[in-house]
C-alpha cells in the first residue's frame, strides 16, 4: 500500500491537505482509489447519431453572438447557435453568464450537454477545452472547498508519481478465476477509463475486492469469537428436554424440529453460539425459544430473553409461563418501569441464581445487572442488538451463547453481509390450520363502506385492529390522526362495539390495560400506532385496517399483517391508501400478491433499496463504495464463499500466496471498528 500522505503532492499545502481529508483522502492510496461515482461520456458525437435527452458532446462552429437573459432572482440564461456539417443548433447555458466569455463567433467549440431532440438544441453542462484527451470525464463527490478538475488534476499527477507502485492485494488464483483486471490497471481505469468496456472490467473488480475484503474481515470476526476460549458448553438434560418438548399444547412442525436440534447443538457444544433464527411472523419462534431457555435450565444456567418493548416482554412472559412449570423454572420480568422493591428483588435473584429466565427490555445487559451463570441470550426482533451490544456483554466477562430472533424476512444478499459471522437457522413452514391473510388494497374513499362490511366479523364475535401511522398531527407529513380515527369509529360503531385506542405516548401501565381489555375481548376494536408492530398475539382477532398504509415499508406493513390470520378462522387485511407513485402502487399490489415474507423483503429492497428498508445506522450495515448490495448480489456470494475457502486455510497468513492479502487486512482485523 501507498503510505505516503496526500501532502507529497505538489500543490497539496496544509489547506488542501484538510479539504481532501474530509473527503477520507490520507494517504496516496486514498486518493488512487477515490473512484468516481459516474462518468461522462465526452466523445465527440454526430448531430445524426444522438438520441433525445441523451447527454453528448458536440463539436462545431459557433455562428450567432452569445446573447445572456436574466430572469427571475439571480437567474440567467446564455445562448447562441452552432452549426456542424451545415446542420445548425442552439444552444443555452443556465445561469453560467461568465462563459460568455469562451463564446466567439467563427471559433471552434466543444460542448457538453443534454440534446433536446424536438428542438434541435442542446442544454449546455460544460465547455470542453481544447486539449480534451480522455474520452469519459470522472465525477467524483466533491465538497464545495475544491474542485471537480482539481482533484483530477491530483489524481492525475499521483498516478504520475506513484502509479507504478500499486500492487496486487488478491491472490494470484482469484485473478485468474474470475479473470479480473489487475489492481493497478482497474484503479486507473476506473478513473479514467479508455471506453465502456474497460470501465466495466475495472468495476467488476473493484466490486469484487470490496466485497471480499469485507468477507474476509466478518469471517476473521467470526473466527475469532467461535474460539473464544471460555465460550460455554451448555449439557442440557436430553431426557428432560424430551419430556418437556412432549408436554407442549402442539406437535412442533418440521421446521421447528430442525431449528431446534440446530440451537440445541451449538449450546451442547463449546463453540460460541452466534445464530439468527429467521422465521416469518406466526411461524412460531417462541416456542423455539422455549425450548433452547428449559435446555438451559436443565444444565444450571440462566437464560435471558431480550425484547424491545415492555408490551412484547409482557406478553412473552405470559407465553413462557403457560409452558414451563413454575415448580421447576423461576421466571421474572425486568424492564424499565419495574418497581425499585421488586427491582432488588429480581437483581438479587439473577445474582443468586434463583431466577432461571429473565425476560426484559434492554436494560436487561445494561445497568447493574449480575448473573450467577448466565449461558444463553436470546433477543426477539432487536435488530439493533448487534456487535457493540456483545461488546457490552464480553466486557462485563460473559460470553453466553446467543440467538437472535427475527421475522423481519432478512433477504438472503442482507443476512450474509448484516449478519455475515452469524449462522443462520430459518422456519420456513407454518403451523397447520393456518389460513392465509387475505389482503385488499381500497381507497380512502371505499373505506366506510368497507367498514360497514367488517361489522360482519364483530357480530361473529371477532375483533378488529385499526393501524394509524402517527399520534400527532403533522401536516407535513398529512397522516391520519389516530385520536380522530378513534372518536370517528367509536361513535360509527357506538353504541354495539367498544373501541379502545392506544398508542405510544401512553404510559406503560396504561399501555398493558388496554391490551388486556382487548385480549379479554372488552373492546373489540382497537386503533393503535405501531405499538402493537412485534409479538402481539390476539387469535381472536380478525381483521386489521392500516391507514395510510403507503407509508410503511413492505417489511414493516407484513409485520403488521402478522397480527391477524393467528387463529383457525379468515382473516382479512385491508390497505388503505392512495399512493402518489407508481411505486407505491406497485407495493400496495405486491402486499395483495403474496403472503410470504421473503418475496416481500426481496421486492422492497429492489424498489427502495437497502438504505431505505433497513437504515444503514440502524441495522448495522456497511456501506460499500462502489459496490451495490442489490445489482451486485450474486458477486458477494461468490466473495464469501472464496473468504471462506481462505478461513478455512490453517495460519493462511503464513503462506507466501496470501502475503499481501494478509498485509491489507491487518489494521481492521479485529473487525469491531468497521460497523461503527
Ligand atoms: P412468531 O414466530 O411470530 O413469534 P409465535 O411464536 O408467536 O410466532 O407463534 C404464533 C402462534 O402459533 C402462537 O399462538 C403459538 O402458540 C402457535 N404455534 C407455534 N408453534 C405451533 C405448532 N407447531 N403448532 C400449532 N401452533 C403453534
Ligand atoms: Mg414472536
Amino acid at each position: 500500500m501507498i503510505q505516503e500522505a496526500v501532502s507529497v503532492l505538489p500543490g497539496v499545502g496544509p489547506k488542501r491537505a484538510q479539504t481532501l481529508a474530509e473527503l477520507g483522502i490520507f494517504t496516496i492510496e486514498d486518493l488512487l482509489s477515490y473512484y468516481p461515482f459516474r462518468y461522462e461520456d465526452i466523445q465527440e458525437k454526430n448531430l445524426l447519431e444522438i438520441n433525445d435527452q441523451e447527454k453528448v458532446t458536440l463539436k462545431g462552429v459557433i455562428v450567432s453572438a452569445p446573447v445572456v437573459s436574466r430572469f427571475g432572482y439571480k437567474k440567467s440564461r446564455l445562448q447562441f447557435r452552432m452549426m456542424q456539417d451545415h446542420a445548425v443548433f442552439m444552444v443555452s447555458f443556465f445561469n453560467q453568464p461568465y462563459l460568455k466569455d469562451k463564446v466567439e463567433v467563427g471559433e471552434e467549440l466543444a460542448v457538453y450537454g443534454k440534446w433536446d431532440a424536438k428542438r434541435k438544441s442542446m442544454t449546455g453542462m460544460k465547455i470542453l477545452g481544447g486539449k480534451q484527451t480522455e474520452e469519459y470525464a470522472p465525477i467524483y463527490h466533491v465538497t464545495k472547498a475544491i474542485r471537480q478538475s482539481t482533484l483530477v488534476d491530483l489524481i492525475k499527477v499521483a498516478f504520475e508519481k506513484f502509479g507504478e507502485q500499486v500492487t496486487e492485494n488478491l491472490p494470484a488464483y482469484l485473478i485468474e478465476k474470475y479473470r479480473l483486471m489487475p489492481r493497478k490497471q482497474a484503479m486507473r481505469a476506473m478513473h479514467f477509463p479508455k471506453s465502456p468496456a474497460e470501465s466495466q472490467q475495472a468495476k467488476r473488480r473493484v466490486v469484487f475486492e470490496e466485497f471480499f475484503l469485507f468477507q474476509m474481515r466478518m469471517q476473521g470476526l467470526k473466527q475469532s469469537e467461535r474460539s473464544e476460549k471460555n465460550g460455554i458448553a451448555i449439557r442440557y438434560d436430553v431426557e428432560r428436554l424430551k419430556q418437556f418438548t412432549q408436554k407442549l399444547p402442539f406437535e412442533l412442525t418440521d421446521a421447528q424440529k430442525r431449528v431446534t436440534n440446530e440451537i440445541c447443538y451449538d449450546l451442547r457444544s463449546k463453540k460460541h453460539m452466534q445464530r439468527l433464527l429467521q422465521g416469518d411472523v406466526g411461524s412460531g419462534k417462541t416456542v423455539v425459544a422455549a425450548i433452547a431457555l428449559y435446555a438451559t435450565m436443565t444444565a444450571g444456567f440462566q437464560g435471558a430473553l431480550m425484547v424491545p418493548t415492555e408490551i412484547l416482554a409482557q406478553q412473552h412472559l405470559e407465553s413462557l409461563n403457560q409452558l414451563f412449570d413454575p415448580l421447576e423454572m423461576t421466571t421474572a420480568l425486568l424492564t424499565g418501569s419495574t418497581k425499585t422493591k421488586e427491582r432488588r428483588a429480581i437483581l438479587a435473584g439473577l445474582q443468586n441464581g434463583e431466577i432461571d429466565v429473565v425476560i426484559g427490555t434492554h436494560a436487561l445487559i445494561q445497568d447493574d445487572v449480575q448473573f450467577a451463570k448466565l449461558g444463553l441470550v436470546i433477543t426477539d426482533e432487536q435488530h439493533r442488538f448487534g456487535v457493540n451490544q456483545r461488546r457490552v456483554l464480553r466486557e462485563k466477562g460473559l460470553h453466553p451463547d446467543v440467538l437472535f430472533m427475527t421475522a423481519t424476512p432478512i433477504p438472503r444478499t442482507l443476512a450474509i453481509t448484516a449478519y455475515g459471522e452469524m449462522d443462520v437457522s430459518i422456519i420456513d413452514q407454518m403451523p397447520a390450520g393456518r389460513i392465509p391473510v387475505k389482503t385488499s388494497w381500497i381507497k380512502p374513499k371505499q373505506l366506510e363502506h368497507t367498514l360497514d362490511w367488517a361489522k360482519q366479523e364483530l357480530q361473529l364475535g371477532h375483533q378488529l385492529y385499526v393501524i394509524c401511522p402517527l399520534i400527532e398531527e403533522s401536516e407535513a407529513l398529512d397522516v391520519k390522526n389516530a385520536t380522530e380515527i378513534y372518536e370517528h369509529l367509536s361513535e360509527y360503531y357506538a353504541p354495539d362495539y367498544q373501541v379502545s385506542l392506544l398508542h405510544g405516548k401512553m404510559k406503560n401501565t396504561e399501555k398493558e390495560t388496554i391490551m388486556e381489555e382487548f385480549k379479554d375481548n372488552q373492546s373489540q376494536i382497537l386503533v393503535s400506532t405501531t405499538v402493537i408492530e412485534v409479538g402481539v398475539n390476539v387469535p381472536n382477532a380478525t381483521v386489521m385496517f392500516i391507514m395510510d398504509a403507503d407509508r410503511f415499508g413492505l417489511a414493516q406493513l407484513h409485520q403488521l399483517r402478522g397480527r391477524v390470520g393467528r387463529g383457525s378462522d379468515a382473516s382479512y387485511c385491508i390497505l388503505v391508501a392512495s399512493p402518489k407513485n407508481d411505486m407505491g402502487k406497485e407495493r400496495m399490489k405486491i402486499m395483495t400478491e403474496t403472503n410470504n415474507g421473503f418475496v416481500l423483503s426481496e421486492k422492497d429492497l429492489e424498489l427502495r433499496g437497502p438504505g431505505e428498508v433497513f437504515g444503514f445506522r440502524q441495522s448495522g450495515l456497511p456501506q460499500f463504495l462502489i459496490a451495490d448490495l442489490v445489482n451486485d448480489a450474486t458477486v458477494l456470494e461468490v466473495a464469501r464463499d472464496e473468504a471462506n475457502q481462505i478461513w478455512q486455510i490453517e495460519n493462511w497468513r503464513q503462506q507466501p500466496a496470501f502475503a499481501p492479502l494478509a498485509q491489507v487486512l491487518k489494521p481492521t482485523e479485529t473487525g469491531e471498528t468497521y460497523f461503527d
